[in-house]
C-alpha cells in the first residue's frame, strides 16, 4: 500500500484524503519517517529552527468548557486568575533580563474572558509594543478573535485591523482542534465551528496577518477526521499562503472532563510524518516540545519536523492537563537537542527570518 503512495510522492504528486487515511492505518513508521524526512530536507535542508520566546496566558477565566481543557475556570472559581497589564510587562521584562539572548517573540493566548472587550486587548498589545518594540507579538487564537469581535460589536476584519494597528504581528495556531462537525460537537460544543476558524484565518491572512495552524489529535477523532482536517488546511493555504507552520497537538487527558489516555509515541511520530507529506504547501512542521516532550520532539526531527519551538519559560495550558515536559528550555539546551538529531540548529524570529545558523 505504501509503495503506491510512495511513487505518488516521488513523482511530486499531491496525496489524497484516502492516501492520508491509508498512511494513518499503516504501522510502517520507518518508511513513513524516511519519506517525510526527505520531504522536509527538500524544503529546509537539514535545518531545524527554534526561537527565543516567552509564553503568556493572561487569564484562565473562560466562558467555554471544552471537554479536553483543564485550564479554564469561571470567574470567582478557585484557581481563576487574570493578569494585570503590569504583571504581563513584568513577565516579559524578567524574561528579557534573565535570558542570555533577547526575546524575539511573545506568545499570548488565554481564556474567553466574559468582561474583556477589544479595548483591553488593545491595551495589552500597545503596552507591550511601547515597552518592547523589537519583540514580535504572536497573540490570540481565532477563537479569541471571534470572542473579542462579538464582545465589542465589531466584524472580524475590523477587529483584526484594530489589533494589528496596535501591535498584533502574527496569530498562533490554537483553537482549530479538529474540524469534523460531529467530533467537534462532542469535544467542544460551545466553541466556534471549524468553518468559522478557517474563515477567521482567511480574513487574517487577507489583511496581512500570518498565522500558524494546528490539529488536536489522540482523543475521540477518527483517521478520517484527521485527513479531512489536513486537507482543509491545505486548501486554505493554497488560497492564502498565510500559514507559516503546522503544529500537531497531542491530547493530554489529566484533569479534563473527557479523560482517556495520552497519545502514543508511535502516533505522535506518524502524525508529524503524515502532516509533512500531506501539507506540501506548508514551509514548516513544528514538533512542539512542550506537548510532545523533549525526546519525542527530537526524534520528530527525523520524521519530517523542522522546528521545535522555543524557550517558552512558562506554560499553563498543557501543564494543567498533565504535560510531563518542563516549562522552559535554555537556548543551549535547544541547540544540543537539535544537534544530537544530526540537524543544524537555526535560531529564527517569529517570521522565520534567520537570526543565526549555528554550525
Ligand atoms: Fe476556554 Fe480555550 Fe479551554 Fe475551550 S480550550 S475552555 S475556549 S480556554
Amino acid at each position: 500500500m505504501l509503495e503506491k503512495i510512495q511513487s505518488k510522492i516521488s513523482a511530486g504528486e499531491r496525496i489524497s484524503k484516502s492516501d492520508i487515511i491509508d498512511l494513518f492505518n499503516s504501522y510502517d513508521i520507518f518508511t513513513l519517517g524516511k519519506l517525510a524526512s526527505q520531504k522536509a530536507e527538500e524544503i529546509n535542508g537539514k535545518r531545524a529552527f527554534f526561537v527565543i520566546n516567552r509564553h503568556i496566558n493572561p487569564t484562565n477565566i473562560c466562558i467555554n468548557r471544552c471537554k479536553f481543557c483543564a485550564f479554564s475556570r469561571s470567574k470567582g472559581e478557585e484557581g481563576a486568575y487574570e493578569l494585570t497589564i503590569e504583571e504581563i510587562l513584568k513577565k516579559i521584562h524578567d524574561a528579557n533580563t534573565n535570558i542570555e539572548n533577547s526575546i524575539r517573540e511573545v506568545h499570548i493566548v488565554g481564556g474567553l474572558h466574559p468582561d474583556w472587550d477589544i479595548n483591553h486587548y488593545i491595551k495589552i498589545l500597545s503596552s507591550i509594543k511601547r515597552e518592547f518594540p523589537s519583540i514580535a507579538i504572536k497573540a490570540f487564537t481565532a477563537v479569541e478573535i471571534d470572542h473579542i469581535a462579538r464582545k465589542s460589536g465589531l466584524g472580524i476584519e475590523e477587529t483584526l485591523l484594530l489589533l494589528k494597528k496596535n501591535g498584533l504581528d502574527i496569530m498562533p495556531a490554537g483553537g482549530a482542534e479538529i474540524f469534523s462537525k460531529s467530533t467537534r460537537e462532542q469535544l467542544c460544543p460551545e466553541k466556534i465551528s471549524g468553518e468559522r476558524w478557517l474563515e477567521i484565518m482567511e480574513v487574517a491572512h487577507t489583511v496581512g496577518i500570518k498565522s500558524n495552524a494546528s490539529m488536536l489529535y489522540g482523543h475521540i477523532e477518527t483517521f478520517e477526521d484527521r485527513a479531512e482536517h489536513l486537507i482543509k488546511l491545505r486548501n486554505l493555504q493554497d488560497r492564502t499562503s498565510g500559514f507559516q507552520a503546522f503544529i500537531s497537538l497531542p491530547y493530554h487527558p489529566k484533569n479534563t472532563q473527557m479523560g482517556g489516555y495520552y497519545s502514543s509515541g508511535i502516533d505522535d511520530l506518524k502524525t508529524i510524518a503524515i502532516s509533512r507529506l500531506a501539507l506540501d504547501n506548508f514551509a514548516h512542521i513544528k514538533a512542539y516540545w512542550v506537548m510532545l516532550g523533549e525526546k519525542i520532539s527530537q526524534v520528530a526531527l527525523l520524521f519530517g519536523a523542522d522546528d521545535i519551538d522555543g524557550t517558552i519559560i512558562e506554560e499553563r495550558i498543557t501543564h494543567s492537563a498533565g504535560a510531563v515536559s518542563g516549562q522552559s528550555m535554555k537556548r543551549e539546551e535547544l541547540i544540543n537537542l537539535i544537534r544530537k538529531a544530526n540537524r543544524v540548529p537555526v535560531e529564527r524570529d517569529a517570521f522565520y527570518n534567520i537570526i543565526e545558523e549555528i554550525i
